[in-house]
C-alpha cells in the first residue's frame, strides 16, 4: 500500500489531521495487554484505496535542536512516503519554520500537497493565499478539529499515488525479523544468508524494495527477506531514534506474510518485545517466535520447557505461534528456520473446502451444544472460508448476539484440531441469516 507522510512545524495540527484521517481504524490494537498503540503510524482507506499514514511529528528525535528535529522529520517523510502532505496553519500564516520545511521538501521529486490547517470558518479562507509563496501550488484549506476539507485533501492524496505497475504476483515466501535492538536480528539475517543461495537481482526497484533480499533454500523454495532497515542499512542519523525503528518494523510487518518475532534468551522477555508482536497479530500475519542467543544459557533438561512456559504466559494471544530456540552464533537449529517459515506461510494461505469445513463445524456442535440466552439458542447454519492470509471464516447463524466468546474459542479450537493452522491467526465472523 502507498504511504502518506504528514510533515510540518510543531503545532500546525499534524496529529489532529492524522487522527481525523485514520478515524476509528486506529484503535484496533487496544485490547491486547502489553500493547501500546503507536499513534505515529496507521492504516487508512478512502474510496476503496488503502494506504498507510505516518505522522512525522510523533517521531521522537530526542533533545536535538528544533531545526534538526524538523529537518530529520522531513527527511524521514521524503524517504518513506509516496505522497507528502506539507501542513501549515492559517492562524499564524507563513512562518520561518514553514520556509525551512519547504526548503527541505524542494529536494524531493515526490508529490507534495500543501494543506492549510485551522481554516475553521469561511472568513479564514482568505488567509490561504499567502501560502502560494511556499512554492507548492494551490494550498488546500482544511480544519482538523472541525473535519472540514479532509475529503478534498484525501481525493488529492489518492490522485497523487504512483500508478501501480502490473507486477507479476510475487510467489516467494515473504518474511521479516522483528525485535528490539540487540536481540540479534542482523546476526540472524547474516547467518541465514550465509547458509543459502542469495539471488542477486539487477532489476531497479523502488528504494524501499531495494533492501529486501531474495534467497533460495536447498529444496528450491524462494524466500524474500523483508528488511527492517537498521538491520542492513545501518549508520543513518535517525536510526537510533526508537520510534523511527518501530515505524520501520511496522512497515516491514505490513509487507510480510510471516513475521519472526526475535527474543533474546539471555535477557528474557521485556515489555518492549510485546509491542510489535501485538501489531503483527492484529495485522493477521503468520508468526514464529524465535528465541535467539540460546547458546548463552546454562541448560538442564527443563530449561527449554520453562522458557516456553514463560513465553506462553507472556504472549497469551500468540498461542498459535510455534517457538524455535536458535543461536545465530553457533548456528544451532538455524537450518530448520526456513522450513518452519515455509510451513507457517502455507498455513497462512490455507484454503478449506466448504464441505469439509462444515463437517468439522457440525461435528463440533453435535458434541458441544450451542449456547442459549433467555431460552433462545444459537443456531449455526453454515460455515465458509471467505479469505486467506489470514484464513477467515464466516459462520451464518440465527443471531450473532448469541455467540459467546468462549463458544467461538471452542469452534476455533475444533477447526485448528482438524486442519493445520499452526503459526497463523484465524478469524471467525458471525453473520445473521434468517
Ligand atoms: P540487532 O540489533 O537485533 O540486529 O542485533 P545484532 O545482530 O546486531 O546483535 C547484537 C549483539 O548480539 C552482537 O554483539 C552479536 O554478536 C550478538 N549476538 C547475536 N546473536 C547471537 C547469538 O546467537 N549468541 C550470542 N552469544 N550472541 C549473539
Amino acid at each position: 500500500n502507498p504511504v502518506v507522510a504528514i510533515v510540518g512545524r510543531p503545532n500546525v495540527g499534524k496529529s489532529t489531521i492524522f487522527n481525523r484521517i485514520a478515524g476509528q481504524r486506529i484503535s484496533i490494537v487496544e485490547d491486547i495487554p502489553g500493547v501500546t498503540r503507536d499513534r505515529i503510524y496507521a492504516k487508512s482507506e478512502w474510496m476503496g484505496q488503502k494506504f498507510n499514514m505516518i505522522d512525522t511529528g510523533g517521531i521522537d528525535i530526542g533533545d536535538e535542536p528544533f531545526v534538526t528535529q524538523i529537518t530529520e522529520q522531513a527527511q524521514i517523510a521524503i524517504e518513506e512516503a509516496d505522497v507528502i502532505v506539507f501542513l501549515v496553519s492559517a492562524k499564524e500564516g507563513v512562518t520561518d519554520a514553514d520556509e525551512k520545511v519547504a526548503r527541505i521538501l524542494y529536494q524531493t521529486d515526490k508529490p507534495v500537497i500543501l494543506a492549510v490547517n485551522k481554516v475553521d470558518n469561511p472568513e479564514l479562507r482568505a488567509e490561504i493565499y499567502d501560502f502560494y509563496s511556499l512554492g507548492f501550488g494551490d494550498p488546500v484549506p482544511v480544519s482538523g478539529t472541525h473535519g472540514i476539507g479532509t475529503g478534498d485533501l484525501l481525493d488529492l492524496i489518492c490522485k497523487a499515488f504512483p500508478k501501480r505497475e502490473a507486477v507479476t504476483e510475487d510467489q516467494t515466501v515473504k518474511f521479516s525479523f522483528i525485535g528490539r535492538p540487540n536481540v540479534g536480528k542482523s546476526s540472524l539475517v547474516n547467518a541465514i544468508l550465509g547458509e543459502n543461495r542469495v539471488i542477486v537481482s539487477n532489476i531497479e526497484g523502488t528504494t524501499r524494495d531495494a533492501i529486501d533480499t531474495k534467497f533460495v533454500t536447498e529444496d528450491d523454495t524462494e524466500f524474500t527477506m523483508i528488511d527492517t532497515a537498521g538491520i542492513r542499512k545501518k549508520g543513518k542519523v535517525y536510526e537510533s531514534t526508537e520510534k523511527y525503528s518501530v515505524l520501520r518494523a511496522l512497515q516491514a510487518i505490513d509487507r510480510s506474510d510471516v513475521v519472526c518475532v526475535v527474543l533474546n534468551a539471555e535477557e528474557g522477555i521485556r515489555e518492549q518485545d510485546k509491542h510489535v508482536a501485538g501489531y503483527a497479530h492484529e495485522a493477521g500475519r503468520g508468526i514464529i517466535i524465535v528465541v535467539n542467543k540460546w547458546d548463552t544459557l546454562k541448560k538442564d533438561n527443563h530449561t527449554m520447557k520453562d522458557f516456553e512456559n514463560l513465553i506462553r504466559q507472556e504472549f497469551q494471544y500468540l498461542s498459535y505461534a510455534p517457538i524455535i530456540f536458535v543461536s545465530a552464533k553457533t548456528k544451532q537449529r538455524l537450518a530448520n528456520l526456513p522450513a518452519l517459515i515455509k510451513r507457517v506461510n502455507a498455513n497462512h494461505e490455507r484454503r478449506i473446502a466448504s464441505a469439509v469445513l462444515n463437517d468439522v463445524v457440525m461435528d463440533a456442535i453435535a458434541h458441544n451444544p450451542t449456547p442459549t440466552d433467555n431460552g433462545k439458542r444459537l443456531r449455526v447454519y453454515y460455515a465458509t472460508q471467505v479469505a486467506v492470509k489470514p484464513p477467515t471464516f464466516v459462520i451464518f447463524v440465527n443471531d450473532p448476539e448469541l455467540m459467546h466468546f468462549s463458544y467461538e474459542r471452542f469452534l476455533e479450537n475444533q477447526i485448528r484440531a482438524a486442519f493445520d493452522f499452526e503459526g497463523t491467526p484465524i478469524h471467525l465472523i458471525e453473520r445473521r441469516r434468517k
